[in-house]
């Protein structure tokens, strides 16, 4: 039975405001993430593969993840691509083009410090290296909220813009704070995208919508546990008291106790 994971990165370096814990994650905790991906016997696929697998109904897809970031920060380049690259996994990076060779002004009224987006040369340099690029818009706006012409601007204009500087096709696209509406969806469908990422949780399965792929943020503060149950639930958030069960669960069935029945 099919059924992949799509985490969500942002940024892979060290958080300066509290705002950015979230959003960052350590380069060590990514490593060990990918370390922890290796030794589980995790597949790492493209967005590619994963869509394929959608359309031409491809049940034998299980046990893989898909890696993706957003935003396009320099450090996506700096501290991701070395790290993906000692593993030999690929990923998704889906950038906002204003800000290419900028910085993160977009992010800034949310407590965010001023870093470096990817320039031209890097986002060349990814490619080569194996990792697909994607559009996040070209101003990093909540589409589900934007007027329909800026919103088809938004969509077009940024796929143009790094087939400009890729030269081939970009066909993925991920919704800036996740925010949709069925009009939005039409209108990405209709940009020649084949697919699209979202924020909603749960794995990803042959009846999941292309355009709304669905993907497992891991923020700056989760633990391996928590990465762990993230891979294999492919959750976004779990109360304390269900990943504390869940964790009990796994540890009682690795010792063949049967738990009481109220405990599930
Ligand atoms: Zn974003």
């Amino acid at each position: 039975m099919m059924r992949v994971t799509v985490l969500m990165y942002h940024m892979i370096d060290t958080p300066v405001t509290p705002e950015e814990r979230r959003f960052c994650r350590s380069p060590e905790n990514f490593r060990n993430d990918m370390q922890i991906i290796h030794e589980a016997g995790y597949r790492v696929i493209s967005m590619k593969t994963l869509l394929e697998a959608i359309k031409n109904k491809d049940q034998h897809l299980s046990k893989a993840v898909v890696i993706t970031f957003d935003d396009g920060l320099a450090c996506n380049y700096e501290n991701a691509l070395p790290v993906l690259e000692e593993f030999g996994y690929t990923a998704s990076v889906f950038v906002v083009t204003s800000y290419i060779g900028g910085y993160n002004d977009f992010s800034r009224n949310y407590g965010f410090s001023r870093r470096r987006m990817l320039t031209v040369n890097q986002i060349k340099a990814l490619k080569k290296a194996g990792v697909d690029i994607g559009s996040h818009t070209v101003h990093h706006l909540a589409l589900g909220k934007t007027a329909t012409q800026v919103t088809i601007d938004e969509i077009l204009k940024s796929k143009c813009m790094l087939e400009d500087i890729l030269a081939c096709e970009v066909p993925h696209f991920a919704y800036p704070f996740g925010s949709w509406n069925p009009a939005v969806r039409e209108i990405v469908m209709n940009a020649n995208y084949t697919g699209a990422c979202s924020t909603m949780p749960w794995p990803n399965r042959l009846d999941t919508d292309p355009f709304l792929l669905r993907r497992s943020e891991i923020k700056g503060q989760d633990n391996s546990a928590q990465f762990r149950l993230k891979l294999r639930f492919a959750t976004n958030t779990m109360p304390p008291v269900a990943e504390a069960r869940q964790l009990a669960r796994g540890f009682l069935e690795k010792m063949k106790v049967i738990p009481p029945k109220r405990f599930y």
